[in-house]
Protein backbone atom coordinates (compact mmCIF):
# COMPACT_ATOMS: atom_id res chain seq x y z
CA UNK A 1 0.00 0.00 0.00
CA UNK A 2 1.39 3.50 -0.69
CA UNK A 3 1.93 6.34 1.63
CA UNK A 4 2.56 9.72 1.48
CA UNK A 5 3.67 11.97 4.11
CA UNK A 6 2.27 15.47 4.32
CA UNK A 7 4.54 17.45 6.02
CA UNK A 8 1.97 20.32 6.83
CA UNK A 9 1.00 20.18 10.61
CA UNK A 10 -2.17 21.49 10.13
CA UNK A 11 -3.14 17.92 8.74
CA UNK A 12 -2.73 16.47 11.51
CA UNK A 13 -4.67 18.72 13.37
CA UNK A 14 -7.60 18.54 11.52
CA UNK A 15 -6.99 14.38 11.41
CA UNK A 16 -7.45 14.64 14.64
CA UNK A 17 -10.17 16.65 15.40
CA UNK A 18 -12.24 14.53 12.65
CA UNK A 19 -11.43 11.47 14.89
CA UNK A 20 -12.72 12.98 18.44
CA UNK A 21 -15.98 13.67 15.99
CA UNK A 22 -16.17 10.17 14.66
CA UNK A 23 -15.99 11.49 11.02
CA UNK A 24 -13.72 10.03 8.59
CA UNK A 25 -11.87 12.84 6.57
CA UNK A 26 -9.51 12.68 3.23
CA UNK A 27 -7.19 14.65 1.39
CA UNK A 28 -7.75 14.65 -2.12
CA UNK A 29 -7.64 16.51 -5.44
CA UNK A 30 -4.72 18.90 -6.26
CA UNK A 31 -2.71 18.73 -2.90
CA UNK A 32 -2.49 14.83 -2.98
CA UNK A 33 -1.25 14.80 -6.86
CA UNK A 34 1.27 17.27 -6.35
CA UNK A 35 2.68 15.87 -3.20
CA UNK A 36 2.80 12.71 -5.16
CA UNK A 37 4.65 14.55 -7.54
CA UNK A 38 7.20 15.85 -5.12
CA UNK A 39 5.57 19.29 -4.98
CA UNK A 40 3.83 20.34 -0.99
CA UNK A 41 1.44 23.05 -2.62
CA UNK A 42 -0.63 25.50 -0.17
CA UNK A 43 -3.83 24.72 -1.10
CA UNK A 44 -5.62 21.62 0.60
CA UNK A 45 -8.87 19.72 -0.25
CA UNK A 46 -10.56 18.02 2.43
CA UNK A 47 -13.56 15.64 1.98
CA UNK A 48 -15.60 14.26 4.48
CA UNK A 49 -18.16 11.62 4.26
CA UNK A 50 -20.86 13.25 5.52
CA UNK A 51 -21.43 16.56 6.42
CA UNK A 52 -18.72 18.77 5.31
CA UNK A 53 -19.85 22.08 6.28
CA UNK A 54 -20.59 20.58 9.48
CA UNK A 55 -16.91 19.54 10.27
CA UNK A 56 -15.75 22.37 8.60
CA UNK A 57 -17.23 24.10 11.71
CA UNK A 58 -15.84 22.02 14.15
CA UNK A 59 -11.94 23.24 12.46
CA UNK A 60 -12.48 26.41 12.93
CA UNK A 61 -13.74 26.76 16.75
CA UNK A 62 -10.99 24.54 17.23
CA UNK A 63 -8.35 26.83 15.13
CA UNK A 64 -10.37 29.95 16.99
CA UNK A 65 -11.36 31.12 13.79
CA UNK A 66 -14.44 32.08 11.54
CA UNK A 67 -14.99 29.86 8.26
CA UNK A 68 -13.93 32.37 5.34
CA UNK A 69 -17.10 31.26 2.62
CA UNK A 70 -19.28 28.34 2.41
CA UNK A 71 -21.46 27.22 -0.66
CA UNK A 72 -24.47 25.43 0.47
CA UNK A 73 -25.28 24.73 -2.89
CA UNK A 74 -21.72 22.62 -3.49
CA UNK A 75 -21.78 21.85 -0.02
CA UNK A 76 -18.22 23.38 0.97
CA UNK A 77 -16.14 25.41 2.85
CA UNK A 78 -13.07 27.78 3.05
CA UNK A 79 -11.05 28.36 5.73
CA UNK A 80 -8.10 30.36 5.46
CA UNK A 81 -5.15 29.78 7.91
CA UNK A 82 -1.43 30.75 8.30
CA UNK A 83 -1.63 31.68 4.29
CA UNK A 84 -2.82 28.33 3.49
CA UNK A 85 -6.38 27.77 1.77
CA UNK A 86 -8.26 24.51 3.80
CA UNK A 87 -11.35 23.65 1.47
CA UNK A 88 -13.87 21.50 3.05
CA UNK A 89 -16.19 19.44 0.82
CA UNK A 90 -18.58 16.28 1.64
CA UNK A 91 -18.52 13.57 -0.27
CA UNK A 92 -20.81 13.07 -3.13
CA UNK A 93 -22.34 12.80 -6.14
CA UNK A 94 -23.44 14.46 -9.38
CA UNK A 95 -26.45 14.12 -11.63
CA UNK A 96 -26.65 16.50 -14.50
CA UNK A 97 -29.72 17.62 -16.57
CA UNK A 98 -28.31 18.14 -19.98
CA UNK A 99 -28.20 21.60 -21.07
CA UNK A 100 -26.64 23.00 -17.82
CA UNK A 101 -23.84 22.18 -15.83
CA UNK A 102 -25.68 22.52 -12.62
CA UNK A 103 -25.66 19.59 -10.75
CA UNK A 104 -27.77 18.27 -8.42
CA UNK A 105 -25.77 17.43 -5.53
CA UNK A 106 -26.31 14.19 -3.48
CA UNK A 107 -24.20 12.98 -0.47
CA UNK A 108 -22.37 9.64 -1.62
CA UNK A 109 -19.49 7.68 -0.63
CA UNK A 110 -15.83 7.98 -0.87
CA UNK A 111 -15.24 5.97 -3.89
CA UNK A 112 -18.81 7.33 -5.33
CA UNK A 113 -16.91 10.71 -5.12
CA UNK A 114 -13.75 10.01 -6.55
CA UNK A 115 -15.46 8.58 -9.92
CA UNK A 116 -17.22 11.96 -10.52
CA UNK A 117 -13.80 13.56 -10.32
CA UNK A 118 -12.15 15.09 -13.36
CA UNK A 119 -8.82 12.70 -14.18
CA UNK A 120 -7.51 9.86 -12.48
CA UNK A 121 -4.27 11.95 -11.49
CA UNK A 122 -6.79 14.00 -9.41
CA UNK A 123 -8.97 11.36 -8.14
CA UNK A 124 -6.35 9.96 -5.44
CA UNK A 125 -7.36 10.34 -1.38
CA UNK A 126 -5.37 9.67 1.37
CA UNK A 127 -6.51 9.25 4.65
CA UNK A 128 -5.91 11.54 7.81
CA UNK A 129 -7.34 10.00 10.43
CA UNK A 130 -5.46 7.78 13.38
CA UNK A 131 -6.04 4.96 11.52
CA UNK A 132 -5.39 5.24 7.98
CA UNK A 133 -2.91 8.74 7.97
CA UNK A 134 -1.21 8.87 4.36
CA UNK A 135 -3.14 5.66 3.39
CA UNK A 136 -2.96 5.72 -0.51
CA UNK A 137 -6.68 5.28 -2.01
CA UNK A 138 -6.48 5.50 -5.57
CA UNK A 139 -9.45 3.17 -7.86
CA UNK A 140 -8.68 4.38 -10.80
CA UNK A 141 -4.88 4.09 -11.49
CA UNK A 142 -3.95 7.87 -10.86
CA UNK A 143 -0.63 6.69 -9.62
CA UNK A 144 -0.10 4.38 -12.64
CA UNK A 145 -0.79 7.64 -14.52
CA UNK A 146 1.58 10.35 -12.73
CA UNK A 147 4.06 7.61 -13.45
CA UNK A 148 3.12 7.49 -17.03
CA UNK A 149 2.57 11.31 -17.98
CA UNK A 150 -1.11 10.37 -18.43
CA UNK A 151 -4.15 12.63 -18.68
CA UNK A 152 -7.64 10.25 -18.29
CA UNK A 153 -10.69 10.21 -16.99
CA UNK A 154 -11.65 7.66 -14.43
CA UNK A 155 -14.98 6.78 -15.96
CA UNK A 156 -16.06 7.00 -20.01
CA UNK A 157 -14.48 10.48 -21.26
CA UNK A 158 -17.47 11.35 -23.74
CA UNK A 159 -20.03 11.13 -20.46
CA UNK A 160 -17.37 12.49 -18.66
CA UNK A 161 -17.10 16.04 -20.84
CA UNK A 162 -20.90 16.00 -21.56
CA UNK A 163 -21.47 16.51 -18.54
CA UNK A 164 -19.58 19.64 -17.81
CA UNK A 165 -17.37 20.45 -20.31
CA UNK A 166 -15.10 23.07 -18.72
CA UNK A 167 -13.39 19.35 -18.09
CA UNK A 168 -11.92 19.52 -21.91
CA UNK A 169 -9.83 22.84 -21.16
CA UNK A 170 -8.85 21.27 -17.28
CA UNK A 171 -7.68 18.36 -19.60
CA UNK A 172 -5.07 20.39 -21.95
CA UNK A 173 -4.29 23.02 -18.85
CA UNK A 174 -2.95 19.76 -16.87
CA UNK A 175 -1.35 18.56 -20.13
CA UNK A 176 0.38 21.64 -20.73
CA UNK A 177 1.83 22.48 -17.08
CA UNK A 178 3.02 18.89 -16.21
CA UNK A 179 4.11 17.51 -19.49
CA UNK A 180 1.50 15.31 -19.93
CA UNK A 181 0.16 13.44 -22.40
CA UNK A 182 -4.09 12.97 -23.04
CA UNK A 183 -4.78 9.07 -23.32
CA UNK A 184 -6.12 8.88 -26.42
CA UNK A 185 -9.59 7.32 -26.00
CA UNK A 186 -9.86 10.69 -23.43
CA UNK A 187 -8.27 12.73 -26.41
CA UNK A 188 -10.64 11.33 -28.98
CA UNK A 189 -13.52 12.62 -26.54
CA UNK A 190 -12.31 15.99 -26.39
CA UNK A 191 -12.25 16.77 -29.87
CA UNK A 192 -15.79 14.64 -30.29
CA UNK A 193 -17.02 17.31 -27.19
CA UNK A 194 -15.25 20.73 -28.18
CA UNK A 195 -18.05 21.72 -29.59
CA UNK A 196 -20.19 21.48 -26.35
CA UNK A 197 -18.22 24.18 -25.05
CA UNK A 198 -19.81 26.53 -27.84
CA UNK A 199 -23.49 25.55 -26.59
CA UNK A 200 -25.28 28.73 -25.05
CA UNK A 201 -25.24 28.44 -21.38
CA UNK A 202 -23.22 25.58 -20.13
CA UNK A 203 -20.06 26.78 -19.40
CA UNK A 204 -19.97 30.77 -19.42
CA UNK A 205 -16.93 32.34 -21.54
CA UNK A 206 -15.62 33.73 -18.01
CA UNK A 207 -14.68 30.22 -17.07
CA UNK A 208 -13.35 28.77 -20.54
CA UNK A 209 -11.31 31.89 -20.97
CA UNK A 210 -9.99 31.51 -17.05
CA UNK A 211 -9.07 28.09 -18.23
CA UNK A 212 -7.06 29.11 -21.69
CA UNK A 213 -5.45 31.99 -19.57
CA UNK A 214 -3.80 29.57 -17.32
CA UNK A 215 -2.57 27.60 -19.99
CA UNK A 216 -0.57 30.27 -21.00
CA UNK A 217 0.88 30.98 -17.95
CA UNK A 218 2.69 27.56 -17.75
CA UNK A 219 6.07 26.97 -18.63
CA UNK A 220 5.55 25.80 -21.87
CA UNK A 221 2.34 26.79 -23.33
CA UNK A 222 2.88 25.62 -26.92
CA UNK A 223 1.90 22.36 -25.47
CA UNK A 224 -1.37 23.52 -24.49
CA UNK A 225 -1.58 25.49 -27.78
CA UNK A 226 -0.94 22.74 -30.32
CA UNK A 227 -3.51 21.14 -28.08
CA UNK A 228 -6.26 23.20 -28.59
CA UNK A 229 -5.18 23.53 -31.98
CA UNK A 230 -5.01 20.00 -32.85
CA UNK A 231 -8.50 19.16 -30.68
CA UNK A 232 -10.67 21.66 -32.33
CA UNK A 233 -11.06 23.88 -29.47
CA UNK A 234 -9.31 26.27 -30.69
CA UNK A 235 -11.05 26.99 -33.73
CA UNK A 236 -14.00 27.48 -31.16
CA UNK A 237 -12.15 29.57 -28.54
CA UNK A 238 -9.91 31.34 -30.11
CA UNK A 239 -10.23 31.59 -34.16
CA UNK A 240 -8.43 33.81 -34.84
CA UNK A 241 -5.39 32.10 -33.37
CA UNK A 242 -6.53 28.53 -35.01
CA UNK A 243 -6.20 30.37 -38.86
CA UNK A 244 -3.08 30.99 -38.11
CA UNK A 245 -2.05 27.22 -38.91
CA UNK A 246 -2.18 26.70 -43.04
CA UNK A 247 0.92 27.60 -45.33
CA UNK A 248 0.00 29.03 -48.95
CA UNK A 249 2.56 27.94 -51.77
CA UNK A 250 2.95 29.82 -54.83
CA UNK A 251 5.38 28.34 -57.69
CA UNK A 252 8.25 27.99 -55.39
CA UNK A 253 7.69 30.61 -52.31
CA UNK A 254 6.25 29.36 -49.39
CA UNK A 255 5.89 31.43 -46.00
CA UNK A 256 6.19 29.80 -42.93
CA UNK A 257 3.43 28.22 -40.35
CA UNK A 258 2.34 31.41 -38.83
CA UNK A 259 0.94 29.07 -36.16
CA UNK A 260 3.84 26.78 -35.24
CA UNK A 261 5.96 30.09 -35.24
CA UNK A 262 3.73 31.73 -32.85
CA UNK A 263 4.41 28.59 -30.14
CA UNK A 264 8.10 29.00 -30.52
CA UNK A 265 7.77 33.27 -30.08
CA UNK A 266 4.74 32.14 -26.90
CA UNK A 267 7.68 29.53 -25.44
CA UNK A 268 10.37 31.77 -25.78
CA UNK A 269 8.79 34.65 -24.24
CA UNK A 270 7.88 32.28 -21.28
CA UNK A 271 11.11 31.65 -20.71
CA UNK A 272 11.49 35.66 -20.37
CA UNK A 273 8.47 36.77 -18.65
CA UNK A 274 5.52 35.50 -16.35
CA UNK A 275 3.88 38.78 -17.41
CA UNK A 276 0.65 36.85 -18.60
CA UNK A 277 -0.41 40.13 -20.62
CA UNK A 278 2.80 40.06 -22.00
CA UNK A 279 2.92 36.45 -23.39
CA UNK A 280 -0.17 37.06 -24.25
CA UNK A 281 0.57 40.25 -26.67
CA UNK A 282 3.51 37.32 -27.83
CA UNK A 283 0.54 34.98 -29.11
CA UNK A 284 -1.58 37.87 -30.83
CA UNK A 285 1.48 39.57 -32.37
CA UNK A 286 0.86 37.99 -36.23
CA UNK A 287 -2.63 37.40 -35.60
CA UNK A 288 -3.27 39.69 -38.49
CA UNK A 289 -0.91 37.77 -41.40
CA UNK A 290 -4.20 35.37 -42.82
CA UNK A 291 -5.85 38.34 -43.67
CA UNK A 292 -3.29 40.88 -44.81
CA UNK A 293 -1.21 37.65 -47.16
CA UNK A 294 -0.40 38.80 -50.33
CA UNK A 295 1.67 37.23 -52.67
CA UNK A 296 3.57 39.67 -54.87
CA UNK A 297 5.38 38.79 -58.18
CA UNK A 298 8.99 38.78 -57.93
CA UNK A 299 9.07 39.58 -54.14
CA UNK A 300 7.30 36.75 -53.09
CA UNK A 301 4.48 36.74 -49.69
CA UNK A 302 3.73 39.93 -47.96
CA UNK A 303 2.13 40.49 -44.72
CA UNK A 304 1.87 44.60 -45.09
CA UNK A 305 0.31 46.31 -42.21
CA UNK A 306 -0.32 43.41 -40.69
CA UNK A 307 0.77 44.76 -37.16
CA UNK A 308 -1.40 47.68 -37.41
CA UNK A 309 -4.79 45.29 -38.72
CA UNK A 310 -3.83 43.14 -35.62
CA UNK A 311 -3.70 46.01 -33.13
CA UNK A 312 -7.17 46.80 -34.56
CA UNK A 313 -8.22 43.31 -34.17
CA UNK A 314 -8.07 43.20 -30.64
CA UNK A 315 -10.81 45.31 -29.18
CA UNK A 316 -13.49 42.49 -30.64
CA UNK A 317 -10.96 39.78 -28.96
CA UNK A 318 -11.25 41.26 -25.51
CA UNK A 319 -15.09 41.91 -25.70
CA UNK A 320 -15.55 38.10 -27.24
CA UNK A 321 -13.37 36.67 -24.93
CA UNK A 322 -14.19 39.18 -21.81
CA UNK A 323 -11.18 39.44 -21.23
CA UNK A 324 -10.19 42.65 -18.78
CA UNK A 325 -10.74 45.98 -20.59
CA UNK A 326 -7.48 48.05 -19.19
CA UNK A 327 -5.39 45.67 -20.24
CA UNK A 328 -6.13 45.84 -24.10
CA UNK A 329 -4.24 48.82 -24.89
CA UNK A 330 -1.10 47.41 -23.42
CA UNK A 331 -1.65 44.68 -25.82
CA UNK A 332 -2.88 46.41 -29.09
CA UNK A 333 0.75 49.18 -28.19
CA UNK A 334 2.42 45.84 -28.30
CA UNK A 335 0.91 44.19 -31.64
CA UNK A 336 1.41 47.51 -33.07
CA UNK A 337 5.06 48.39 -32.14
CA UNK A 338 6.22 45.00 -32.99
CA UNK A 339 8.04 45.48 -35.71
CA UNK A 340 9.84 48.74 -35.02
CA UNK A 341 12.37 48.35 -32.76
CA UNK A 342 13.72 45.69 -36.20
CA UNK A 343 15.43 48.22 -38.18
CA UNK A 344 17.04 50.53 -35.73
CA UNK A 345 19.21 47.75 -35.14
CA UNK A 346 21.56 48.92 -38.25
CA UNK A 347 24.66 50.13 -37.65
CA UNK A 348 24.29 54.08 -38.27
CA UNK A 349 20.91 54.77 -37.07
CA UNK A 350 20.10 58.44 -35.84
CA UNK A 351 19.99 59.66 -32.00
CA UNK A 352 16.40 61.11 -33.35
CA UNK A 353 14.85 57.60 -34.96
CA UNK A 354 16.00 55.96 -31.62
CA UNK A 355 14.48 58.77 -29.27
CA UNK A 356 11.49 58.51 -31.69
CA UNK A 357 11.25 54.37 -30.63
CA UNK A 358 11.90 55.48 -26.67
CA UNK A 359 9.09 58.16 -26.44
CA UNK A 360 6.38 55.86 -28.34
CA UNK A 361 7.21 53.42 -26.53
CA UNK A 362 7.38 54.92 -23.14
CA UNK A 363 6.82 52.91 -20.50
CA UNK A 364 6.11 49.44 -22.68
CA UNK A 365 9.87 49.73 -24.26
CA UNK A 366 11.19 47.17 -22.10
CA UNK A 367 8.19 44.68 -22.85
CA UNK A 368 8.64 45.72 -26.66
CA UNK A 369 11.82 44.46 -26.60
CA UNK A 370 11.47 41.58 -25.35
CA UNK A 371 8.28 40.83 -27.67
CA UNK A 372 10.91 41.47 -30.18
CA UNK A 373 14.04 39.19 -29.11
CA UNK A 374 11.22 35.87 -28.58
CA UNK A 375 9.90 36.80 -32.14
CA UNK A 376 13.62 35.55 -33.03
CA UNK A 377 12.97 31.78 -34.07
CA UNK A 378 15.44 31.16 -37.01
CA UNK A 379 17.03 27.48 -36.99
CA UNK A 380 20.73 28.76 -36.96
CA UNK A 381 22.04 29.84 -33.44
CA UNK A 382 24.48 31.45 -35.30
CA UNK A 383 21.49 34.01 -36.67
CA UNK A 384 19.74 34.07 -33.42
CA UNK A 385 22.76 35.11 -31.49
CA UNK A 386 23.35 37.83 -34.17
CA UNK A 387 20.01 39.15 -34.02
CA UNK A 388 19.57 39.04 -30.22
CA UNK A 389 23.19 40.78 -30.22
CA UNK A 390 21.54 43.54 -32.43
CA UNK A 391 18.96 44.34 -29.63
CA UNK A 392 21.63 44.24 -27.26
CA UNK A 393 23.34 47.00 -29.40
CA UNK A 394 19.17 48.96 -29.75
CA UNK A 395 18.96 48.82 -25.82
CA UNK A 396 22.54 50.53 -25.47
CA UNK A 397 21.48 53.44 -27.61
CA UNK A 398 18.01 54.14 -26.45
CA UNK A 399 20.14 54.18 -22.81
CA UNK A 400 22.69 56.12 -24.29
CA UNK A 401 20.31 58.65 -25.63
CA UNK A 402 18.42 58.66 -22.68
CA UNK A 403 21.02 59.54 -20.82
CA UNK A 404 21.79 63.03 -23.00
CA UNK A 405 18.21 63.66 -23.57
CA UNK A 406 18.44 64.17 -19.30
CA UNK A 407 21.29 66.23 -19.97
CA UNK A 408 19.48 68.42 -22.16
CA UNK A 409 17.53 69.42 -19.70
CA UNK A 410 20.12 70.15 -17.29
CA UNK A 411 21.00 73.85 -16.23
CA UNK A 412 24.91 74.86 -16.67
CA UNK A 413 26.20 74.33 -13.21
CA UNK A 414 27.47 78.12 -13.28
CA UNK A 415 24.17 79.70 -12.54
CA UNK A 416 22.85 82.80 -13.99
CA UNK A 417 23.30 84.84 -10.95
CA UNK A 418 26.95 84.11 -10.40
CA UNK A 419 27.69 84.73 -13.97
CA UNK A 420 25.95 88.20 -13.73
CA UNK A 421 27.68 88.87 -10.38
CA UNK A 422 31.23 87.72 -12.20
CA UNK A 423 31.08 90.11 -14.86
CA UNK A 424 28.91 92.39 -13.64
CA UNK A 425 26.53 92.14 -16.15
CA UNK A 426 22.75 92.93 -16.21
CA UNK A 427 20.54 90.39 -16.73
CA UNK A 428 19.78 89.19 -20.70
CA UNK A 429 20.50 87.59 -24.02
CA UNK A 430 23.92 87.58 -22.84
CA UNK A 431 24.03 85.42 -19.94
CA UNK A 432 21.80 82.92 -21.76
CA UNK A 433 24.76 82.62 -24.54
CA UNK A 434 27.01 81.97 -21.47
CA UNK A 435 24.96 79.28 -19.64
CA UNK A 436 24.18 77.57 -23.41
CA UNK A 437 27.79 77.58 -24.26
CA UNK A 438 28.44 76.07 -21.14
CA UNK A 439 26.22 73.47 -21.20
CA UNK A 440 26.98 72.46 -25.39
CA UNK A 441 30.44 72.10 -24.06
CA UNK A 442 29.32 69.67 -21.11
CA UNK A 443 26.96 67.87 -23.99
CA UNK A 444 29.96 67.54 -26.40
CA UNK A 445 31.75 65.99 -23.97
CA UNK A 446 34.33 68.59 -24.02
CA UNK A 447 33.88 69.12 -20.61
CA UNK A 448 33.01 67.34 -17.18
CA UNK A 449 29.61 68.49 -15.90
CA UNK A 450 31.06 69.76 -13.03
CA UNK A 451 31.11 73.34 -11.42
CA UNK A 452 35.41 73.78 -11.35
CA UNK A 453 34.91 72.87 -14.62
CA UNK A 454 32.32 74.74 -15.73
CA UNK A 455 33.83 78.13 -14.33
CA UNK A 456 36.98 77.56 -15.75
CA UNK A 457 35.24 77.02 -19.61
CA UNK A 458 33.33 80.14 -18.81
CA UNK A 459 36.23 82.13 -17.95
CA UNK A 460 37.65 80.76 -21.13
CA UNK A 461 35.08 82.29 -23.23
CA UNK A 462 34.65 85.32 -21.58
CA UNK A 463 36.29 87.50 -24.04
CA UNK A 464 35.15 85.47 -27.05
CA UNK A 465 31.68 86.11 -25.51
CA UNK A 466 31.08 89.33 -24.62
CA UNK A 467 33.18 90.82 -27.68
CA UNK A 468 29.86 90.68 -29.46
P1 LIG B 1 -4.86 23.22 -9.13
O1 LIG B 1 -3.49 22.87 -8.68
O2 LIG B 1 -4.89 23.89 -10.45
O3 LIG B 1 -5.70 23.90 -8.09
P2 LIG B 1 -6.61 21.04 -8.62
O4 LIG B 1 -6.56 19.63 -9.10
O5 LIG B 1 -6.46 21.27 -7.17
O6 LIG B 1 -5.49 21.82 -9.43
P3 LIG B 1 -9.07 22.48 -8.42
O7 LIG B 1 -9.79 23.24 -9.47
O8 LIG B 1 -8.54 23.19 -7.25
O9 LIG B 1 -7.93 21.67 -9.18
O10 LIG B 1 -10.08 21.35 -7.98
C1 LIG B 1 -9.79 20.45 -6.89
C2 LIG B 1 -10.24 19.04 -7.25
O11 LIG B 1 -11.64 19.03 -7.51
C3 LIG B 1 -9.61 18.49 -8.51
O12 LIG B 1 -8.37 17.87 -8.24
C4 LIG B 1 -10.63 17.50 -8.98
O13 LIG B 1 -10.53 16.31 -8.27
C5 LIG B 1 -11.94 18.16 -8.59
N1 LIG B 1 -12.50 18.98 -9.68
C6 LIG B 1 -12.35 20.29 -9.88
N2 LIG B 1 -13.02 20.72 -10.94
C7 LIG B 1 -13.64 19.65 -11.43
C8 LIG B 1 -14.54 19.42 -12.53
N3 LIG B 1 -14.89 20.41 -13.34
N4 LIG B 1 -15.01 18.18 -12.71
C9 LIG B 1 -14.63 17.18 -11.89
N5 LIG B 1 -13.81 17.31 -10.87
C10 LIG B 1 -13.32 18.52 -10.63
MG1 LIG C 1 -6.63 23.22 -6.19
Amino acid sequence: MKRISPENKLIRKIGRIADRNNVSAYLVGGYVRDLIMGKEGNDIDIMVTGDGIEFAKYVAVEFGKELDSVYKNFETALLMKDGIKIEFVSARKESYNRGSRKPDVEHASLEEDLSRRDFTINAIAAGINENNFGEVIDNFGGLQDIENKIIRTPLDPFRTFDDDPLRIMRAVRFASRFGFEIEENTFSAVREMAHRLFEEGVVSRERITNEFLQILMTDKPSIGLDLLYRSGVMEIIFPEIAELEGVDQRKDFHHKNVFYHTLIVVDNISQRTDDLWLRFAALVHDIAKPRTKKFIEGTGWTFHSHEEVGARMMKNIFKRMKLPMNKLEYVEKLVRMHLRPIPLAKEDVTDSAIRRLAAEAGEELEDLLTLCRADITSKNPDKVSKFLDNYDRVEKRILEVQEKDELRNFQSPVRGDEIMELFGLEPGRVIGEFKHRIEEAILEGEIPNDYEAAKNYLMSIKDEVLKH
